[in-house]
């Protein structure tokens, strides 16, 4: 089938990308990747009266480290995270790269992007999960101007969003560094969504218990869940298999998937709470990394300026040598 006629433009700045859309009073859909969009074209699914191309936006393709986190660009496409190479990733989001490659097929990677992602809502996907995962804000632009609005409440329903129709999702900010967050998935076929994803971020104290936990859902409602009693059954915890079971049971316990063509709602409910002890077990193995690599950079430290010490010793006896050498008038 054919799409139905809509009018197309492809404006050169955000703004007249915004006030093209409310020019249509929530009739007319922006066009970011594709991926999700030109299918239900195509079917006929969605019939707006206009697309509005942000191909020219480039100033929504960025990777942009802040003190506190991430910002990331609508536009920016799954590959450009897949391929980790930019410097804001290395910073405490390997989670990002490992993720994307999660995410379809090569060609779906190359044109779908992060924000398209957001904005259309599937409550299997990953960027969606992570972003609640990492209480990650994002920003809308609308006629009215901007406004920030916090991943929980962004989803507000299987393809449904906060965002007006004349908004566009312009850049989301990942606020917590999270060198220690793992998302994992079960996804029956490979290159499509998952059935359920799970995603954790733990930290420990010095003394191995669990000091801070945030764990999330995909796949198990209408929207990426955040497990707020298993969260708060991990703290202060000893990481043990029983206390994983225990919380991926908590974490599971009050949903009710829906029955559907792919799996029963039971089964959802059964895959999630394996998943979700799998990925605190995947953050628990970082954070011993994690604690690894920071005693190894302090040994290295300590060794470092035991060398200069000794140097510098070297040099003092080096010079009293000297000075006594021409007391006693030895050349
Ligand atoms: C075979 C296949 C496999 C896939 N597998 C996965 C998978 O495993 N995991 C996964 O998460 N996704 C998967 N997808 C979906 C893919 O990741 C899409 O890229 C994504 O859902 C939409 O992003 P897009 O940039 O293509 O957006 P588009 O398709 O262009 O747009 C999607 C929707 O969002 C709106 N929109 C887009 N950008 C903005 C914006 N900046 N502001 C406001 N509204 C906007 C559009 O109007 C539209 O309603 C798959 C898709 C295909 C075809």
């Amino acid at each position: 089938m054919k799409p139905a006629p809509f009018v197309y433009v492809r404006p050169d700045t955000v703004e007249e990308a915004v006030a093209f859309l409310a020019e249509h009073q929530g009739e007319a859909r922006a066009l970011a990747g594709g991926q999700s969009l030109i299918p239900l074209l195509h079917r006929r699914l969605v019939r707006p009266t206009a697309v509005v191309d942000l191909a020219r936006l480039d100033g929504l393709r960025h990777l942009t480290p802040t003190d506190g986190g991430l910002r990331i660009g609508a536009l920016t496409r799954h590959a450009e995270i897949e391929r980790g190479t930019d410097p804001a990733l290395r910073a405490g989001f390997r989670t990002l790269p490992e993720t994307a490659r999660l995410i379809g097929h090569q060609p779906v990677r190359t044109r779908g992007t992060f924000g398209g992602t957001l904005a259309h809502g599937d409550p299997s996907a990953e960027w969606c999960l992570l972003a609640v995962l990492l209480d990650a804000e994002l920003t809308a632009l609308g006629p009215a101007g901007s406004r920030t609005i916090a991943a929980e409440s962004f989803f507000t329903g299987a393809f449904r969003t906060a965002l007006r129709p004349d908004e566009l999702l312009v850049e989301a900010h990942l606020p917590y560094a999270a060198p220690t967050a793992a998302l994992v998935e079960y996804a029956p076929q490979r290159h499509q969504l998952p059935l359920v994803a799970a995603a954790a971020a733990v930290t420990l104290t010095g003394c191995g218990r669990i000091a801070t936990a945030q764990i999330a859902l995909a796949g198990v409602a209408d929207r990426p869940v955040r497990a707020r009693a298993a969260e708060q059954a991990l703290i202060g915890g000893i990481p043990e298999d029983r206390l994983l079971e225990h919380a991926g049971l908590l974490a599971t316990r009050d949903l009710e998937p829906a029955d559907d063509a792919r799996a029963s709602g039971g089964y959802r409910r059964e895959l999630a709470a394996v998943l979700l002890a799998r990925a605190v077990r995947v953050s628990l193995a970082r954070c011993a990394e994690a604690a690894r690599e920071a005693q190894a950079l302090q040994e290295a430290e300590i060794a470092k300026e035991a060398a200069r010490e000794a140097a510098r010793e070297a040099q003092v006896l080096a010079e009293a040598t000297a000075t006594l050498r021409t007391e006693v008038g030895v050349a």
